[in-house]
């Protein structure tokens, strides 16, 4: 990989950054679903936003804290209705 002059600068948290996000190869920079912006620089972020990596399409899809606690609730109440049948309301 090149590294330019220009790039000289953010080499120093690039590399820190490197060890959280290396993982993540080429990723998003925003939520999937909220398009809120995803902060490189913030270890809060790179700890709390999931990354979901589909191999088959090489894509990396990014999602929130509040998004994915969404997305989790959405997958449960689906798997509830696959168990029981369609539900009313409770
Ligand atoms: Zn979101």
């Amino acid at each position: 990989m090149r590294r330019r002059r220009a790039q000289k600068f953010s080499k120093q948290f690039t590399k820190q950054l490197k060890k959280q996000l290396n993982m993540m190869g080429t990723m998003a920079d925003e939520c999937l679903a909220c398009k809120k912006p995803f902060d490189r620089k913030s270890k809060e972020h790179a700890e709390t936003w999931k990354v979901v990596v589909r191999k088959k399409i090489q894509e990396t899809h990014l999602y929130c804290p509040t998004c994915w606690e969404e997305a989790m609730k959405m997958i449960k109440e689906v798997e509830d209705q696959d168990d029981n049948g369609i539900r009313e309301d409770e």
